[in-house]
């Protein structure tokens, strides 16, 4: 309450330490799944990619660009999502902290609320967890590099895990003579056993499997449909609405080079 007096005991508010970020840097949140690889066998996750769980994903990150203030921009994959907050963001006083946990707790609830959504004749087990992290990137090429290194380790990990599961799935392998098959393995190697073994060119793997999924706010046209309120005789007719509105829109592009930054240049603003 607002008009309280101050007790004696006030003192110990002065106990809390002090963790503003630094100004005009950027604001990194980082999410995690708790021990999720478990959580993936559990609930029976598709191997090696998921649609239903990255999907339910990205609609908890659009959750929390939506309820939250500031967020420019994130980047998902596997079972993590990254947010940036623009430089000159001062909600609640830039205290880390409460980024984090709004953060970390917004899309946690999302996870369990949406959950049946995406997963129809999956029931949730149990409640799921994240970690989070705050990180502070100084420069604009810091914040780049930090989501190109997001995204190189989507791909790293999603090239192995699709030959991996090729394998055990297609060749019968079992997963220690899988990983005995890949030990020592490049790129390139990976990619042969692909076209060769599989007939599957790497390349034409979907994009949200590749390069995992980016949010950028975009105007939409959204159509409404309502109940028309007068005059009395049209009563029940319906007319449409077209509002626009900014929206997280999923991409699944490159964000390793130039060719995004351009096309977006208001992001880094
Ligand atoms: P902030 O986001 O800054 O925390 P807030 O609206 O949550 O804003 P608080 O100071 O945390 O502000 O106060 C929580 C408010 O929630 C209370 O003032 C009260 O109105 C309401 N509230 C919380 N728990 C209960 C409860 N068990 N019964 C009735 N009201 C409650
Ligand atoms: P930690 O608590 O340390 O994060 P973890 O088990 O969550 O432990 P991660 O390195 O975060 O370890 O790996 C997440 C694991 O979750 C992946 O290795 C994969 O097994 C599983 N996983 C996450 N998302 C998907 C998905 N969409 N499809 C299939 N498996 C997934
Ligand atoms: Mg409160
Ligand atoms: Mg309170
Ligand atoms: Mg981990
Ligand atoms: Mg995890
Ligand atoms: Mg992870």
């Amino acid at each position: 309450g607002a008009t309280m007096a101050k007790s004696k005991f006030e003192y110990v508010r002065d106990f809390e330490a002090d963790d503003t970020c630094l100004q005009h840097c950027w604001v990194v949140v980082r999410l995690d799944g708790r021990n999720f690889h478990r959580f993936a066998e559990k609930h029976s996750f598709a191997k090696p990619n998921d649609s239903r769980a990255l999907q339910l994903m990205t609609k908890c990150a659009q959750t929390v660009m939506e309820e939250l203030e500031d967020i420019v921009i994130a980047y998902g994959q596997s079972d993590e999502y990254s947010f940036v907050f623009r430089r000159k963001s001062n909600w609640f006083k830039r205290r880390a902290s409460k980024f984090m946990t709004l953060v970390a707790s917004q899309f946690a609830s999302s996870y369990v609320f949406y959950w049946r959504d995406y997963f129809e004749d999956q029931p949730l087990l149990y409640p799921p967890g994240f970690d989070g992290r705050v990180v502070l990137y100084p420069s604009n090429q810091t914040l780049k590099d930090y989501l190109s290194w997001r995204q190189a380790d989507c791909h790293i990990n999603n090239l192995y895990n699709t030959v991996f599961w090729a394998l055990i799935q297609q060749s019968g392998l079992t997963p220690v003579q899988a990983q005995e098959r890949l030990k020592g393995t490049l790129t390139a190697d990976k990619n042969e056993i692909l076209f060769s073994q599989f007939q599957i060119n790497y390349n034409n793997e979907p994009p949200m499997y590749r390069k995992g999924t980016v949010l950028v706010w975009q105007k939409v046209d959204e159509v409404s449909t309502q109940e028309a309120r007068l005059p009395a005789e049209m009563e029940g007719e319906k007319k449409t609405l077209t509002r626009t509105r900014n929206r997280p829109i999923p991409l699944h592009c490159d964000l390793i080079g130039d060719a995004f930054w351009k096309e977006h240049p208001d992001i880094l603003m």
